[in-house]
């Protein structure tokens, strides 16, 4: 199989990587790492154009705060173990999308292999949907301070998060985003395995979860 490698961002460079059997484009938006967004209305006419299918990634937003449905994306699909579930107490996912393709799903895929979601974490999860608003607003609102102390920061040299107006993407996530959700990422300045090694072991905040770096 041929895999290409490619900034999202770049409508154009993905129309040229396109090949004559491409089926489907996979993304996550924003894409993960570093942040960056995708043009979720261009990308799904690209794709419609030629008959492609687009799916969706849209763990990080959740269903509040960006509806890639609304701009023409044919399927979206969730970790519910995140912000959804937001207790840690429950693990499942959701694909949404129209009447025809979730009746496909359901008929051949669900039924064959799909894991199905045991009732007692159904109903945690439909608890915690009740709360969902007020603890994205907070995510939002915690996020954007500690990127404001990371930017702040001397030993920083950038941080990538689309809520910053100085964020390549902030017009796109304007226009795209109604929150910015409790994720983000940062650069070090002369970052080196040693450097990065250290502010990871020295993070204090039980809270933090730093999950790679690049
Ligand atoms: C965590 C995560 C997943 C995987 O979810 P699980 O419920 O842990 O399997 C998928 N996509 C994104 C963007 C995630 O952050």
């Amino acid at each position: 199989m041929d895999r290409t490698l490619l900034y999202l961002t770049d409508i154009a460079a993905i129309e040229q990587a396109l090949l004559p059997t491409t089926k489907v484009i996979y993304l996550e938006c924003p894409t993960d790492h570093n942040f960056m967004l995708v043009d979720l209305k261009a990308l799904a006419s690209l794709a419609k154009n030629k008959g492609i299918r687009t799916i969706i990634d849209n763990t990080w937003s959740t269903p509040l705060f960006q509806k890639p449905l609304t701009h023409g994306i044919d399927i979206v699909v969730h970790s519910t173990s995140k912000y959804l579930g937001g207790h840690s107490d429950l693990m499942g996912g959701a694909v949404i999308s129209n009447k025809q393709i979730i009746s496909k799903l359901f008929t051949y895929e669900f039924i064959l292999f799909g894991g199905i979601m045991p009732p007692q974490e159904a109903s945690q999860l439909l608890r915690s949907l009740r709360t969902l608003p007020i603890r994205m607003a907070r995510h939002t609102a915690n996020a954007l301070k500690v990127a404001k102390f990371l930017e702040s920061h001397s030993a920083v040299e950038a941080v990538h998060y689309p809520g910053l107006p100085y964020h390549p993407d902030y017009e796109l996530g304007q226009r795209q985003l109604t929150g910015y959700s409790g994720l983000l990422s940062f650069t070090l300045k002369n970052a080196t395995y040693g450097t990065v090694k250290e502010v990871i072991n020295k993070a204090s905040i039980s809270n933090w979860c730093i999950v790679g770096f690049l």
